[in-house]
């Protein structure tokens, strides 16, 4: 293996607190559920140790609050050994939670989100950890949407500008600028966010070099302009839980790139990570080491 290649991940942090119920509650009603879990998560997150159990230098650029979960998160991504230097402190706003309930029977759920601190990410936070040597001999930049769009936009400037391949995870999707698309060297949607975003071939006609598209269970597709689309299987498996799914796939697909991996072989790695990630319960603690992808797949 190539010595660990350096990845900035731009992202959120949420601590998800979940309950089983027999029944999602309806408007007005009240339910009871089983035990409270509270699983470390927030797509940013997910993304940086996801790519830091498969062997990336993660530096995760990211805001928590200055309570009691921002600093179990903190801990926690120094026990997953990211570089927390630009993970920054947030006085008198809350950390980012989602409450969730998960139907025990059928796996549905329902989940409110509370931002907090991610909504407080900047432009300004991105130039503060770019002065600070953040992006410097990075392989690549990994940026999703649960942030400001101006602090996504100067991430995405922040990589282009130095040359380092850009990976824009748009989820959850909202409407993204040309001028923006442009400067993403690998954008990576699920199906839901793919339409919402206007389907592949206005996404390529906007400029995005390489689209690689999520399929769930049956893998995923990759996309570049006048090439023949390729479908990429997924390792059948029992999922238990896709949450986090994606957020695996797309760290995997960061870090096999970044190693020096072909785009084919990258999102073969990234199917067999995801795949592992989605029999486990959990999200941070559902990821996947290298070492188990390995051993499984290879
Ligand atoms: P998201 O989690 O963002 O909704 P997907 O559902 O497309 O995204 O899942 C992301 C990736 O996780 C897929 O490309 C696939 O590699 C893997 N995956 C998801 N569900 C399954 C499944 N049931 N079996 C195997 N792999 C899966």
């Amino acid at each position: 293996m190539n010595p660990k290649p350096i990845l900035v991940v731009v992202g959120s942090s949420n601590t998800d607190l979940v309950v089983s119920v027999t029944q999602i509650p309806a408007p007005g009603q009240t339910v009871l559920g089983g035990a409270l879990q509270t699983i470390p998560g927030g797509k940013g997150a997910n993304q940086a140790v996801a790519a830091a159990r498969l062997g990336g230098g993660v530096r995760f650029v990211a805001r928590l609050g200055d309570d009691a979960y921002g600093a179990l998160a903190r801990e926690g991504f120094a026990r997953e050994g990211l570089d927390t230097r630009f993970v920054f402190a947030t006085p008198g706003v809350a950390s980012g939670v989602a409450l969730i309930a998960v139907d025990e029977k059928t796996g549905e759920n329902s989940i409110v989100v509370a931002p907090g601190a991610n909504a407080c990410l900047s432009a300004d936070d991105i130039a503060l950890a770019a002065a600070r040597a953040a992006f410097d001999g990075a392989a690549a930049v990994l940026v999703s949407l649960e942030i400001p769009d101006d602090a996504v936009f100067a991430a995405v400037e922040a990589g282009h500008a130095r040359g380092i391949p850009v990976i824009l995870n748009p989820a959850p999707a909202r409407p993204l600028p040309a001028e923006l698309l442009q400067k993403v060297t690998i954008l990576t949607p699920n199906q839901s966010e793919l339409t919402l975003l206007g389907g592949s071939e206005a996404l390529l006609r906007a400029g995005v070099a390489t689209l690689v598209t999520t399929l769930g269970a049956e893998g995923a597709r990759l996309e570049q302009l006048g090439e023949v689309p390729q479908t990429f299987a997924a390792p059948a498996v029992t999922a238990v839980d896709t949450v986090a799914a994606g957020d695996c796939f797309t760290g995997a697909l960061a870090v096999e790139l970044a190693q020096g991996a072909s785009l084919p072989d990258a999102i073969r790695f990234a199917c067999a990570a995801a795949a592992l990630k989605v029999t486990r319960p959990g999200a941070q603690p559902g990821l996947p080491y290298r070492a188990e992808v390995v051993a499984r797949y290879n």
